[in-house]
C-alpha cells in the first residue's frame, strides 16, 4: 500500500461506469496493456515451412486455452466455462485455416502477417456492428488472433503479473479474467464493456467487484495507484484521500461485520414493524447466483433471465438441456416459487438470429420474436412446463403489448400441455401464467388480461424506458431516466391497485426493487412482493424490517403532492435517514450523500 505522503502527492479522481460485479476492494492498480502485435509484412520463400510455423501455432494457442477451458470449469463451472470452447472452435474452423494457408502459398507472405489481415477483416465487420453483444464476439476474435500471433512470435502471455491487484484495462477477454484470477486478482476495471460483457459476467461468478465501461480509467490511473472498486455504485476512486480511504475502510468493516448478521437476518421473516408480511424473491441472471438466494432464504427466485444461456453460449439450447437447466433450479429450490420467464431476446440482449434493427428496442423482443418462431418457442414452453412436475414454477411472459400476445401464448402452452398428456410426461396441470409489465400500453389492459392469466410482474427497467421514452442504455440521456419521475410513481400505484381489483398478485422484479430509495414509497404505494438481485436481498430485508406500512403510507401522501424527481428523491433520502437508518446502513447513508 502507498505511504501516506504519496496521497497528498496525487490528487483523487473519481471515475463514474457501471457497476458490473458487487463488492468493495482497495487495492494498487495493474494496468494490463494489452501488446498488439504489428505483423510485418514481409516476403518468404520457404512456404512449406510458414505453413508447417502457422499449424505450430494454432495447435500452441488450442493447447493453451484447453488449459483454460479447465481453470474456467474449476473456478466458474462447467456450463459458464463453454464460452472457452466456443473459441477453441473457432481454431479449427476449416473455412478460416484454409483461406489463411492458401494465402500464405498464394500471396508468400510471412504468416502472421497473412494472419492479422484476414482475421482483422471478420473482427472489423462484426464491430461495426451496434449490436454490444456482437462487439463483445469481435473482442473475442480479436484475442484468438493476437494468441495465433504470439505464438508464431513464440511469446508468452505476461508472465510476471503481479499477485492481488486490482486490474484496469481497455477490455479484458474472458481468458484474461480467468487468468487474472490464478493471480488472486482482486477486481477488475475496464475501459469498455457494459453488463452484458464477459468480464462482468466472469467477475460476478468470482465474487469479485467489477465496474466496466469507464471510458477512460487506462488513462486516470496509473500503474501502483491506489484505488477503490466499489461494485455497488460502479464507481472508482484513484489516489483515495484519506478521508475517502477511511470512509471505504469502514464500508468494507461494515459489509464484512453484517454478513455474520446477515445470517441471523437469513432465518427471520421479512415483515414491516406494524406486521406485514413481504415476500421477499431472488432474481436469478445467472446458475451460480442460486447458491446466494439459498443462502439468504429467499422466498423463491421472482426472475430467472433465461435469455442468458444465448449471452453465453451463443448456441440455441435444445428442448432438453433447457429442461435439464430448469429442473436443477427447481429441484434447488425444494418447494419454493420459482418463476421462469420465457427468452426475453432482443432489444439490447442478443438475438439468435442475424438481423439488424434499427430501433431494437421497439422491434423483435421478446414475446414478439417467440410467437414467431414458434419451434424455439414451444421447445422452451415444454422444457418448462416439464420441470413444473418437480416444484411450484411459475412462466412469465416478456414485453407483452397485446391481449392477442397473452391468448396466443397461453393456446400454445395448452397444445404443450396435450403433448405432454399423450407422452405420458407429467407436469403441473395448475402451472400459473404471468405477464411482464413492461410496456406501458398493457397497464392499461391489465382488466382485460386478468381473466387470463394469474399474475404480474413488474419490469421497471422497460417500463421507465418505456414511460418515458428514454433508452435505458443510452448515457446521454441517462439524467432523465428517473425511478422517481412522478409518473412512474403514479403508474406503479395504477398497476397496484387494478392489480389488486382484479385478482392478480403483482411483483417488481426489476432493478427498483432492490433499491433502498425506493423500497419505503413501494411500500406506502402497495407493493407485497419485491424480487431482486440476490446480494441485495439481506439489504432489502433489513429495511423492510425496520419500516411500518403507516409511515411508508404517510410519506407517499407526501411525494404525491410534489412534482419533480429532484423533490422525491430528497424527501426519500430524508425518510431513510430519519426512519430507517440503524447503525449497519451506514454503508447507505453514505451513499445517499453522493
Ligand atoms: C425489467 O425490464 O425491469 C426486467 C426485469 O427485465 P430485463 O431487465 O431483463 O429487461
Ligand atoms: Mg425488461
Amino acid at each position: 500500500m502507498n505511504s501516506n505522503s504519496d496521497f497528498n502527492i496525487k490528487k483523487e479522481v473519481i471515475l463514474e461506469g457501471v457497476a458490473a460485479a458487487h463488492g468493495i476492494k482497495i487495492g494498487k492498480a495493474y494496468i494490463f496493456d494489452k501488446k498488439v502485435f504489428q505483423a510485418i509484412k514481409l516476403e518468404i520463400t520457404d512456404i512449406d515451412g510458414a505453413i508447417e510455423q502457422f499449424r505450430f501455432s494454432l495447435d500452441k494457442s488450442k493447447s493453451e486455452l484447453k488449459k483454460i477451458l479447465d481453470l474456467a470449469i474449476d473456478k466458474i463451472g462447467k456450463d459458464r466455462a463453454v464460452i472457452f470452447e466456443a473459441q477453441i472452435m473457432i481454431l479449427d474452423d476449416p473455412f478460416l485455416i484454409t483461406s489463411i494457408e492458401n494465402r500464405i502459398r498464394e500471396e508468400k507472405l510471412t504468416p502472421a502477417y497473412i494472419v492479422e489481415d484476414e482475421m482483422t477483416k471478420y473482427t472489423k465487420l462484426i464491430s461495426s456492428s451496434k449490436d454490444s453483444y456482437l462487439q463483445e464476439r469481435a473482442h473475442d476474435i480479436e484475442d484468438i488472433k493476437n494468441r495465433i500471433i504470439r505464438n508464431l512470435r513464440k511469446e508468452k502471455w505476461k508472465s510476471k503479473i503481479p499477485f492481488s491487484r486490482i486490474i484496469v484495462a481497455e477490455s479484458l477477454t474472458p481468458s484474461d479474467t480467468i487468468l487474472f484470477s490464478k493471480r488472486d486478482a482482486q477486481g477488475f476495471v475496464t475501459d469498455f464493456g457494459g453488463l452484458t460483457s464477459h468480464t462482468a459476467i466472469l467477475a460476478r461468478s468470482l465474487n469479485l467487484p467489477a465496474v466496466v465501461g469507464l471510458h477512460d480509467a487506462t488513462i486516470e490511473i496509473q500503474e501502483d495507484d491506489l484505488i477503490i472498486v466499489d461494485g455497488y455504485y460502479g464507481r472508482v476512486i484513484v489516489n483515495p484521500a484519506e478521508n475517502t480511504l477511511s470512509k471505504y475502510e469502514r464500508k468494507i468493516k461494515i459489509v464484512n461485520s453484517i454478513e455474520g448478521e446477515f445470517n441471523d437476518l437469513a432465518q427471520k421473516p421479512t415483515i414491516t414493524k406494524d406486521g406485514h408480511s413481504i415476500e421477499l424473491l431472488g432474481n436469478l441472471d445467472v446458475e451460480q447466483e442460486i447458491e446466494m438466494v439459498k443462502a439468504h432464504n429467499a422466498d423463491g427466485i421472482g426472475l430467472v433471465r433465461t435469455e442468458q444461456v444465448f449471452v453465453e453460449s451463443e448456441i440455441l439450447p435444445t428442448e432438453e438441456m433447457q429442461f435439464e437447466q430448469y429442473l436443477n433450479i427447481v429441484q434447488q429450490m425444494q418447494g419454493k416459487e420459482v418463476v421462469i420467464r420465457v427468452f426475453d431476446v432482443g432489444g439490447d440482449k442478443v438475438l439468435p438470429i442475424d438481423i439488424k434493427e434499427t430501433n431494437p428496442f421497439l422491434g423483435w423482443r421478446g414475446i414478439r420474436f417467440l410467437l414467431e418462431n414458434k419451434p424455439y418457442f414451444k421447445d422452451q414452453l415444454r422444457a418448462i412446463i416439464r420441470a413444473s412436475a418437480f416444484g411450484k414454477v411459475k412462466l412469465l411472459l416478456p414485453m407483452v403489448t397485446t391481449v392477442s400476445e397473452v391468448k396466443e401464448t397461453i393456446t400454445l402452452i395448452n397444445n404443450c400441455k396435450n403433448q405432454l398428456r399423450s407422452e405420458n410426461i407429467p407436469y403441473d396441470e395448475n402451472l400459473e401464467v404471468g405477464v411482464m409489465i413492461e410496456v406501458p400500453a398493457i397497464v392499461v389492459l391489465i382488466p382485460k388480461i386478468a381473466q387470463l392469466i394469474s399474475f404480474l410482474s413488474i419490469g421497471t427497467n422497460d417500463l421507465i424506458q418505456y414511460l418515458l421514452a428514454v433508452d435505458r442504455t443510452n448515457e446521454i440521456v441517462s439524467e432523465l431516466y428517473q425511478e422517481f419521475h412522478p409518473s412512474v410513481i403514479d403508474t406503479l400505484g395504477y398497476i397496484f391497485k387494478t392489480a389488486s381489483e382484479n385478482n392478480l398478485k403483482v411483483t417488481l422484479c426489476g432493478e427498483m426493487a432492490g433499491d433502498t430509495l425506493a423500497t419505503p414509497l413501494l411500500l406506502g404505494l402497495g407493493l407485497r412482493s419485491f424480487s431482486v438481485s440476490p446480494s441485495s436481498i439481506p439489504y432489502i430485508k433489513k429495511l423492510i424490517n425496520n419500516v411500518s406500512i403507516q409511515d411508508c403510507q404517510i410519506l407517499v401522501d407526501q411525494i404525491k403532492k410534489l412534482d419533480t424527481h429532484e423533490e422525491i428523491m430528497a424527501i426519500l433520502n430524508n425518510f431513510l435517514k430519519t426512519n430507517a437508518l440503524s447503525i449497519e446502513d451506514k454503508i447507505f447513508e453514505e451513499d445517499n450523500d453522493k
